[in-house]
């Protein structure tokens, strides 16, 4: 029932109780008595109807037709209060009240069928005639319909329309309670609705669930008890839902660390969710946690375990150490027989340049065809020679590149917090003789802290900005620009300079080791933006760039926010 427009009066109104007051109403005051609709058409059946009007001007079809046309009329405008008429067909006098429920007229009641004290039969007998009734059984009913006076007939209409405000105003009063309990039934149907998808969520997810409620001691958390849990939580700790319900951590697992009981203690208390990773002991199991507490005293705990990945972590930190050694040994070993081969190859050559410089002083046998043979062929050994140097040069360059690369993934880390404004402005002045004597302009605006080793970040920063001064476009004065921002948890700092740029194919082999998108272009060792990439892979950090060729590049620095 959302809208009155729509219902009608078998929906406002219990038909028998109306009935019932109906007949009553007209027992009570010798009136006939109808409730129709506002087109005449009759919703009840007819009380104290007389004789005259239903036996003999009815039942004729003009009779018929004339009393509904004088229901209808008599219908018309009720809105407005009682109406007083006499009937267009037997003329006897009628009355009718509307019933108008939220302001729609719904119904008619009418009454009436009675005859004042100055009518007689000889005022309708005319009408019986044109009708064709019975007139001698007309003028009998005639003398059978009640009499009363006008200004009684008034006082009953009046009664009666207040009748009708009154059942109007219930038939309203009805609707806004069906409004209330069919919205009451729509909330408790989403709401149940919502239940039924959060109760499936609850027992599909993968991740375990649990309810529970602090136990405390002197206002201390000592404890807690398992409310509800789904069945990920029985899966991932072994335990049943039956076992545990109603029980305490301490009964179930008596060796739990009271880390976990004060960290959800806080949580409790405070109000503040708390997520971690954490090692459990009783289950064996690393768990990615996430806690809250949705009401007081109350707190519910979201974990996955994450053993699988922490052991890959691991076994891949473990591998990476041990080729890490690898790379140290094996640089270092091979050094030596390079300086061997350095050191010989340069005493060679200068044999080479004695013999040289003796066999050009020896002028008498300079023509001499065997000397001749042996000069070109000193000058191959010699330009061999100078490519073994070359080579050798090359070796050492790329041997101490792997060292420094070592040295630095062995390094051990000193985690601070670090105020980024004081390491990026200390890092500038460090290279200001570079910076000023190209003119270069590094604008670097207030940075927000983060989490990591400052030594290392030195060296991050020192090896970016060095690079933006080296690939600088000689067309324009360098731009460097500095800035950062929030992401989750971490802050990501921007370098961006206009220099000869990247190219996108090249964005992810720069970090490679001993990459260099033009190794004839200037000195480098191909190895700075590697040891950047390794030293921020440590610092749970990232870098990435994005770059095309000849518009600069930007790197994008991400660590955890401090
Ligand atoms: P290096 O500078 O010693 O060659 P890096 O590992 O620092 O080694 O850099 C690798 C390569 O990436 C460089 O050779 C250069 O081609 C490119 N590169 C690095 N930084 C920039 C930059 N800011 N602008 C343009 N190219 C760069």
């Amino acid at each position: 029932m959302s809208d009155i427009k729509e219902i009608d009066f078998y929906d406002l109104f219990d038909l028998e109780y109306i009935q019932t007051l109906q007949d009553d109403f007209s027992n009570a005051t010798g009136v006939a008595s109808i409730i129709t609709d506002t087109n005449g058409i009759p919703l009840t059946k007819p009380s104290n109807f007389t004789k005259l009007c239903f036996d003999i001007i009815r039942k004729t079809d003009l009779g018929y037709e004339n009393c509904c046309k004088s229901d209808a009329k008599m219908g018309e405008g009720l809105e407005n209060g009682y109406k007083l008429q006499k009937c267009s067909s037997g003329g006897l006098w009628d009355s009718g009240t509307a019933i108008i429920v939220d302001g729609k007229h719904i119904a008619n009641w009418l009454i009436g069928q009675i005859r004042d004290e100055n009518q007689n039969y000889r005022d309708i007998s005319e009408y019986i005639k044109q009708i064709g009734a019975d007139e001698e059984q007309a003028a009998l009913a005639f003398n059978d319909v009640p009499q009363m006076s006008i200004d009684k007939f008034k006082k009953i209409a009046v009664a009666l329309s207040s009748i009708t405000n009154q059942l109007s105003k219930l038939a309203y009063q009805n609707i806004l309670h069906q409004r209330i309990i069919e919205k009451s039934n729509r909330v408790e149907t989403a709401m149940v609705d919502s239940e039924r998808k959060y109760r499936l969520l609850f027992e599909n997810m993968t991740s375990g669930f649990a309810l529970h409620e602090m136990v405390y001691d002197n206002g201390n958390p000592v404890d807690y008890r398992y409310i509800d849990v789904n069945p990920a939580f029985e899966k991932l700790t072994g335990a049943k839902k039956s076992d545990l319900i109603g029980h305490t951590v301490k009964e179930i697992m008596p060796h739990t660390e009271q880390y976990w009981i004060d960290t959800y203690g806080n949580v409790t208390q405070t109000g503040i969710p708390i997520s971690y990773e954490n090692y459990s002991q009783e289950i064996g199991k690393h768990f990615d946690v996430w806690a809250f507490s949705p009401e007081p005293n109350k707190f519910a705990v979201v974990f996955t375990d994450v053993t699988a990945k922490k052991n890959a972590e691991e076994i891949i930190a473990a591998k990476n150490k041990e080729l890490e050694q690898i790379i140290f040994v094996a640089s270092h070993d091979l050094r030596t027989p390079l300086v061997n081969i350095e050191g010989y190859s340069r005493e060679l050559e200068y044999s080479i340049n004695e013999i040289i410089g003796k066999l050009e002083l020896q002028k008498n046998i300079s023509n001499n065809g065997m000397i001749l043979d042996l000069k070109a062929d000193i000058r191959s050994v010699k330009e061999s020679l100078a490519i073994v140097r070359n080579s050798t040069k090359q070796m050492d360059i790329l041997i101490k590149g792997l060292l420094k690369l070592s040295r630095t993934g062995r390094e051990s880390l000193k985690i601070s917090n670090i105020d980024m404004n004081l390491l990026v402005s200390d890092v500038i002045s460090s290279m200001e003789f570079q910076v000023k004597s190209i003119s270069a302009n590094i604008i670097v605006e207030r940075l927000l802290p983060c989490v990591g080793d400052e030594v290392h970040l030195i060296q991050v920063f020192s090896n970016l900005i060095s690079n933006s001064i080296k690939y600088l476009e000689v067309k324009r004065p360098l731009i460097i620009e500095i800035k950062s921002y929030r992401e989750g948890n971490n802050v990501v700092y921007t370098l961006e300079d206009n220099g000869i740029g990247i190219g996108i194919k090249n964005k992810d082999k720069i970090f490679e080791l001993f990459y260099r998108i033009n190794p004839k272009l200037l000195d480098g060792e191909g190895i700075g933006l590697t040891i950047v990439r390794q030293i921020l892979g440590k610092l749970n950090g990232k870098i990435q760039v994005e770059s095309d060729f000849g518009d600069g590049c930007k790197f994008y620095i991400t660590l955890p926010a401090g």
